[in-house]
C-alpha cells in the first residue's frame, strides 16, 4: 500500500508543481480561489483503464466574474496537461471575452447542446446558436497543454488593476462554512464558492490610530490604513507599553504618529529595533544594499552579521553601543538604515 502511494505521489508530482504555479499566478493577480481535490480518477496502466483514488487538484475561482474551474492532470501526451472550464449564463456568453481563448479549440456546451469553435470567423454565428439553445447554463471548455497558456488566459481575462507598490502580497487559507478549503489573496475577499465573507474581511468601521482617517478593520481588529499604510493590530497600545514595539510594523504607534506628521515614512528607531530583537529574537535591516541580520545565539549572545561579516555582542548595551558597519557605529548611522524589521521568513 505504501509503495503504491509513493508510486502515485511520484506520478502526480508534476501535477502538484503545476497547480502551485497556477496558484502563484492567481496570487499575483489577487484572485481569490479555492483548491479542491477530486478523488476518483481513471488512468491508463499497462493499456488498461483503471479507477484509482488519488486527490487530483482543481482550482475554482472567478475570472472577471465568471465561474472558472482549472483542472490539472497527468500529461498523458505532450498536448494535454489539463483543462480550463467556464460556467456561465447565455447572457454572459454573449459578452464573454473569447479573445482570451483565440488560439484554442473551444467547446461550448450545455446539457443537450454542443458545438465547437474552431474558426473565429464563426464566432458570431456560434454565439447566436448558443443563445437560441434551450440551455440556461452553458460551459466553455478548452484543453490546456502548458501552464503558460493558463497564465496567458488569466492575464487576458482579468482587468489590470492599479496596484500601488505599497500593497503587500498576502494570502490566507481557511476552511469556509461551505467546507471548501479556500485561499484568498486579498484581505477583502469572499469565498469564491459560496460567496460568504472571509473571516478576515475588513468591514468594521474604525479610525486610524496614526493618521486619524476613516478605515476598516476585520472582526479581530486587524487591518491596514489605506491613507497612511499603517497596519493595525488589536493590542497595539498595550504592546507598545509592554515591549516598546508594534507588530507587524515594529515602529511604535507613538513614533509612527510623529513620522506621519512630518511626512516621513514609517521606520523603527534603533531603540525600537532592539526592543524588537528582544521580542522576536531575529531581526533584519538593509544598509547600502546589503542585508544584515541580528539574532540571539544560546539565548544570551547577540550575533550581528551579513554575508560579509559577523560580530558578537554579550548584552543589549554592548550591541547598542558597539555594533558597527565598517567601523561606523550603527547607532550613529541608523538614519542610513533601511527597512529595519522582524526577520521575514522565506
Ligand atoms: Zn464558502
Ligand atoms: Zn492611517
Amino acid at each position: 500500500m505504501k509503495s503504491k502511494i509513493n508510486e502515485l505521489n511520484n506520478l502526480y508530482s508534476s501535477v502538484l508543481d503545476n497547480i502551485e504555479q497556477v496558484r502563484r499566478c492567481m496570487g499575483s493577480h489577487h484572485i481569490d480561489h479555492a483548491l479542491v481535490f477530486l478523488n476518483t480518477h481513471h488512468i491508463k496502466l499497462d493499456n488498461e483503464i483503471v479507477r484509482i483514488q488519488y486527490p487530483i487538484p482543481t482550482i475554482l475561482c472567478k475570472l472577471n466574474g465568471i465561474q472558472t474551474k482549472i483542472g490539472l492532470d497527468l500529461a498523458t501526451n505532450e498536448t494535454y496537461i489539463g483543462f480550463i472550464k467556464f460556467t456561465l449564463t447565455k447572457e454572459d456568453l454573449l459578452s464573454f471575452n473569447f479573445e482570451a481563448l483565440r488560439s484554442f479549440r473551444i467547446g461550448i456546451y450545455g446539457f443537450y447542446y454542443y458545438q465547437e469553435l474552431v474558426n473565429f470567423d464563426d464566432l458570431e454565428q456560434i454565439k447566436l446558436n448558443a443563445s437560441r439553445s434551450g440551455e440556461s447554463v452553458l460551459h466553455i471548455k478548452t484543453r490546456i497543454s502548458s501552464i503558460k497558456q493558463i497564465e496567458n488566459i488569466i492575464d487576458k481575462m482579468t482587468e489590470k488593476k492599479e496596484t500601488s507598490s505599497q500593497k503587500r502580497f498576502s494570502m490566507i487559507s481557511y476552511v469556509c462554512d461551505c467546507q471548501q478549503q479556500i485561499t484568498i489573496d486579498t484581505y477583502s475577499g469572499q469565498c469564491p464558492i459560496c460567496g460568504k465573507d472571509s473571516p478576515h474581511k475588513r468591514k468594521v468601521e474604525a479610525t486610524c490610530s496614526i493618521c486619524g482617517r476613516h478605515c476598516l478593520k476585520d472582526q479581530y481588529g486587524n487591518g491596514e490604513c489605506e491613507n497612511c499604510g499603517w497596519q493595525f493590530e488589536r493590542d497595539e497600545e498595550s504592546l507598545e507599553k509592554a515591549r516598546g514595539i508594534s507588530y507587524p510594523m515594529l515602529v511604535t504607534p507613538t513614533t509612527a504618529r510623529e513620522q506621519f506628521k512630518k511626512g516621513l515614512p514609517f521606520k523603527a528607531t534603533f531603540n525600537e529595533f532592539i526592543n524588537g530583537l528582544y521580542f522576536y529574537s531575529e531581526m533584519q535591516f538593509e544598509h547600502d544594499n546589503i542585508m544584515y541580520e541580528v539574532y540571539f545565539e544560546h539565548d544570551e549572545k547577540i550575533i550581528f552579521c551579513s554575508s560579509e561579516m559577523i560580530q558578537e555582542y554579550s548584552s543589549r548595551e554592548d550591541f547598542q553601543n558597539n555594533a558597527h558597519i565598517n567601523k561606523r557605529l550603527l547607532k550613529d548611522i541608523w538614519h542610513e538604515v533601511k527597512n529595519p524589521n522582524f526577520m521575514q521568513c522565506g
